[in-house]
């Protein structure tokens, strides 16, 4: 084993978080170190798979970056701009509209534009470097151990380490007991995905709703995808992105009750071949990335993203949105806070929790605060069936309100207004109850966010708040595709 030099900030997995997470540090004055397990021409490939991903981020988030790096990113990087993203129920008839004008990345480029702005801000870039772990002191965190590429057993010191290791992260995991960072979360709030990058020959009809090339299409159909969705992201020319997410759980309940044995791999298949539209699909493998799978977690962020000379962001804290699994916006928001308060938590000299605390502050106030109410939401829509998402969307909500849930606000849903459902002799009527329960439960869990803890003291009892809060929402809706 050899120790080599000390650094002020080490950055343990070079995707989106990571690098920039380590550009911000060093352009704050530290010395930063940044590992990650690929070759560099590989940068941010999030396993053997590839760059596993929909692509799809909002030109919110891209406008953010390139503010905060002054770095302008165009094509190849941003390979198509789209013009939002629409949710399609299960019978296609219904079309929420969300998120605004965005983009499908190319992911391989993208990646490799984020490194080299973290190499010209000053940072030491060490590939094919696997972390097995946080070295920790007296409850601090002080460095990372891991296996440099001949295999040789190394550590590396630091005042503060960031984890942006993504979803399978070894040092969150590793972290010393303690109330603020969970090491595990459960598995009824991971996502199992996969896609494939198509070219297709032609199309062999029009049909906006399997693709259309200004919109992201989001298929909601719990027998197809249970528990999550099916999705159809346009890239440039005749290139297409399509995938699929499911609950664990749910596809357990669904393969019983439906007497089939799917899995992640068998959905996605089934759910191409249903496309209608397109003709001749071949895989389109540039960079090896035209086929894989991954998870994605869907819960609220950790509820601290901060302990003793340890921060995170991204995947690694559990940061994707709730309802849509986007998780590239948070990771650049959360790359590029972190790295900040890490450089100005090395200037004054103290990189203890209540130090580093300023991150879960602003981290809330820019991004995390709705994300606790959204997992109320993401939770009661895996209770529905494919006739109540049917019948709801055309039913229960305006287009303007759903699209609002979407970014976390809350819609005005009243008694009153049941009544008058009632009155119009609607079915489901349990359901859509169960909606205005969720929808105040959304709004109690907000209110909760918005005052967040000041300092690590108040935490335990906020966070407790959380847990029970969510707790009750999972006690009364259970997992339900076919129902
Ligand atoms: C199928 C799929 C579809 C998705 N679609 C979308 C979408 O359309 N839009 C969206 O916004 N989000 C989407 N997401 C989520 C999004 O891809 C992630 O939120 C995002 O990649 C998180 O970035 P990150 O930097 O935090 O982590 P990652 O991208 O996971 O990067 C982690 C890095 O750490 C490295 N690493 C991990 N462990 C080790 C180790 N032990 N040692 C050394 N290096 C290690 C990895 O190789 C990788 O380079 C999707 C995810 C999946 C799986």
């Amino acid at each position: 084993m050899t120790s080599s030099n000390d650094y002020d900030v080490i950055v343990a997995g070079a995707g989106m978080s990571g690098s920039l997470a380590a550009a911000m540090a060093a352009r704050g004055g530290a010395s930063v170190l940044l590992v990650d397990r690929n070759k560099e021409e590989s940068v941010g490939k999030k396993t053997v798979w590839g760059w596993t991903c929909g692509d799809a981020v909002a030109g919110s988030h891209i406008d953010f970056l390139q503010k905060n790096t002054g770095v302008t990113f165009s094509h190849p990087e941003l390979d198509q701009q789209v013009a939002g993203v629409l949710a399609l129920s299960p019978d296609l008839s219904s079309k929420y509209p969300f998120d605004g004008v965005g983009y499908s990345l190319d992911r391989p480029e993208f990646e490799r534009k984020l490194l080299q702005i973290a190499k010209k801000s000053g940072v030491e870039y060490i590939p094919e470097f696997e972390v097995d772990g946080p070295l920790a002191e007296n409850n601090v965190i002080t460095g990372i151990s891991g296996r440099s590429k001949g295999g040789e057993k190394k550590i590396f010191k630091s005042k503060i380490v960031i984890d942006c290791l993504g979803v399978s992260t070894v040092i969150r995991r590793k972290l010393p007991e303690n109330p603020y960072v969970d090491r595990t979360i459960d598995i009824d709030d991971i996502e199992s995905t996969g896609r494939y990058i198509f070219e297709f020959e032609s199309l062999d009809h029009e049909d906006e709703r399997y693709y259309d090339r200004k919109y992201a299409l989001i298929h909601l159909n719990n027998e197809i995808a249970p528990g999550g969705y099916g999705w159809v992201f346009p890239r440039s020319g005749n290139r297409v992105n399509i995938g699929l997410g499911v609950q664990k759980r749910s596809l357990d309940i669904r393969n019983k009750a439906l007497g089939k044995s799917d899995n992640l791999q068998s959905l996605i298949d089934n759910y191409v071949k249903m496309l209608p539209v397109f003709k001749d699909l071949k895989l389109y493998d540039k960079d090896g990335n035209g086929k894989g799978s991954w998870s994605v977690p869907v819960r609220r962020q950790m509820e601290s993203l901060v302990f003793n000379g340890y921060m995170g962001a991204g995947d690694s804290m559990v940061m994707p949105n709730p309802i849509s699994a986007g998780g590239i916006g948070p990771a650049l928001i959360s790359g590029i806070i972190c790295g900040k308060h890490s450089a100005r938590a090395v200037q004054e000299g103290d990189v203890s929790m209540k130090n580093l605390w300023s991150y879960n502050l602003e981290y809330n106030e820019l991004y995390g605060k709705k994300m606790a109410g959204m997992e109320a939401f993401r939770i009661y829509l895996q209770s529905l069936n494919n006739s109540i998402l049917n019948y709801g969307m055309k039913s229960f909500l305006t287009n303007e309100e759903a699209s609002d849930l979407t970014v976390g606000l809350i819609p005005e849903l009243s008694m009153a207004q049941k009544f008058k459902m009632i009155l119009k002799g609607a079915r489901n009527i349990t359901a859509f109850s169960n909606l205005i329960y969720t929808v105040k439960k959304m709004k109690e869990l907000n209110d909760i966010y918005e005052k967040y803890p000041k300092t690590p003291e108040e935490f335990p009892k906020f966070k407790s708040t959380v847990v029970h809060e969510i707790e009750e929402v999972k006690e009364r809706f259970k997992p339900n595709p076919i129902g």
